[in-house]
């Protein structure tokens, strides 16, 4: 996979060396680990899992996880801890996570996986279970901002009709629980009560399906075109004309084919939707990535930055994913992923244009999630944090180094690590996933 084009990241190059991990300790300074990522044929999980809790879902999640290695509490270096808190039924009850954690927090293996699994809080029974429910996310961001050394914790809420065979959680836990997810930390992922069919190959979970990459000639839409053509997806990567070689460039190093398509074209989603069904016969999965920034605080801004960035990051993904959808050319049970950004959460000095583009794509995913939901589509967004790419590379030294390490894992993320994500949108295991946000910021203290 490309590397990150980034600017280098001196502090953790300086760590790396003896001298530099030396003085760091002595002085207290902060240690980011080097977290471990995906590889073809590698374990998921860099040691065994300890299952726990006593809620209606451990035994399922046993016989789901059985093709993982398990540990003991006793053991030490705990590859992953899953934890069923479907149980939780009341205030009082919520001891049960305390029992269950705090004596083996302590022994996890570098870039473990935590994950508590409860119940949809609004679709409880009880107000004592939603309250009791709902507390697990106060929990669970906190276990993240404890748990050292590249370790991630996450809440994933199961809607309580779901069946016992839990197929539609299996590729939200088989994401976490793997270095798939390496700078997905803290986060709360919904999944409904839809069943869902394994794929043949969890290597390659996409095989057979097509995908529309905007924005894929660089940066982070580069990455993703090629992840999802790793997980066996046919890639259409689309960029302005300008982009010429470097989109070629894409393509041709993910097998796939170039399209030269500026986003924000009034035809744009007309010449996608008949490039797609001419072509390939419709598309299984769209990703709209494209994206930019025209930073000036609001006094100083002109209409042109304004209307640009909301033009290109907002307008046209509504639009383009409208017409794709009127005109067959997404298929039903497609996937749309947008991409958001913690400054759409948070908000950021200088880029009213940008967090509101970036908050507005929020707003389009859970407003559209429901009427998607009649064609069987999905539709979620990446919300990354501090990426390295050529965009945040262009950051003032001061904020650059603040924004990687003013968070739970200490650094900037990868594109590869965004990449990982959509993928598991677009994967069609995700049926059962929609209407999500998720961050993929290594627990950024920006928003949190
Ligand atoms: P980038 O500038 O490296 O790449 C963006 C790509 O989008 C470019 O290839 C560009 O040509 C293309 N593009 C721009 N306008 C277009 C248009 N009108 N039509 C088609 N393509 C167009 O940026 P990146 O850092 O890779 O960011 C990708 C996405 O991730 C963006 O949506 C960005 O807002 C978002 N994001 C990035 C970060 C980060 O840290 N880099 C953080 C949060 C969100």
């Amino acid at each position: 996979m490309a590397a990150s084009k980034g600017a280098p990241d001196l502090y953790s190059t300086f760590l790396a060396s003896a001298p530099g991990a030396f003085i760091a300790k002595q002085a207290g300074l902060p240690q980011p680990e080097k977290l471990r990522r995906y590889k073809a044929g590698e374990p998921p999980l860099a040691g065994p899992v300890l299952i726990g809790g006593n809620g209606r879902l451990v035994e399922p999640l046993r016989e789901l996880l059985s093709d993982y290695p398990q540990s003991q509490p006793h053991d030490d270096k705990h590859g992953g801890l899953v934890f069923d808190a479907t149980g939780i039924g009341n205030v009082a009850e919520l001891e049960q996570l305390f029992k269950f954690f705090q004596p083996v927090i302590r022994n996890l293996a570098p870039s473990a996986r935590v994950v508590v699994i409860g119940t949809t809080p609004e679709e409880t029974s009880s107000v004592d279970e939603h309250i009791a429910q709902r507390a697990l996310e106060g929990f669970t961001r906190s276990v993240g901002k404890e748990v050292k050394r590249g370790a991630t914790a996450q809440l994933v809420y199961i809607s309580p009709n779901a069946s016992t065979g839990l197929s539609g959680l299996e590729s939200t836990l088989r994401f976490l629980l793997s270095a798939k997810s390496a700078f997905v930390d803290g986060q709360v992922i919904a999944v409904g009560d839809a069943d869902s069919q394994a794929p043949a190959s969890w290597d390659k979970p996409l095989a057979g399906k097509v995908a529309v990459v905007t924005g894929a000639a660089r940066g982070i839409g580069a990455t993703i075109a090629e992840v999802l053509a790793r997980d066996g997806a046919t890639v259409i990567a689309a960029d302005i004309p300008a982009a010429g070689e470097a989109l070629s460039q894409t393509a041709n190093k993910v097998g796939g084919t170039s399209l030269a398509l500026d986003v924000t074209s009034p035809d744009a989603g007309e010449v996608l939707s008949k490039h797609l069904l001419e072509r390939h016969g419709g598309a299984d999965i769209i990703v709209h990535n494209a994206g930019i920034t025209r930073d000036k605080t609001l006094a100083n801004m002109d209409d042109a930055r304004w209307n640009s960035v909301i033009g290109v990051n907002l307008a046209a993904p509504q639009r383009i994913t409208d017409e794709l959808v009127e005109s067959g050319a997404l298929k039903e049970g497609g996937r749309v992923v947008d991409v958001s950004s913690i400054a759409g959460i948070a908000g950021n000095r200088g880029q009213t244009n940008y967090g509101t583009s970036k908050a507005g794509v929020i707003g389009l995913v859970h407003a559209s999630a429901p009427v998607l939901a009649k064609k069987n589509i999905t539709i979620n967004a990446v919300a990354p944090g501090f990426i390295e790419t050529a965009m945040t590379a262009a950051i003032p030294f001061a904020t650059r180094e603040a924004g990687r390490r003013m968070s739970s894992l200490l650094q900037g993320g990868e594109t590869v690590d965004v990449a990982e994500l959509v993928s598991y949108f677009a994967s069609p295991a995700s049926n059962a996933v929609t209407g999500q946000v998720v961050r993929v910021c290594g627990q950024s203290l920006l928003g949190a």
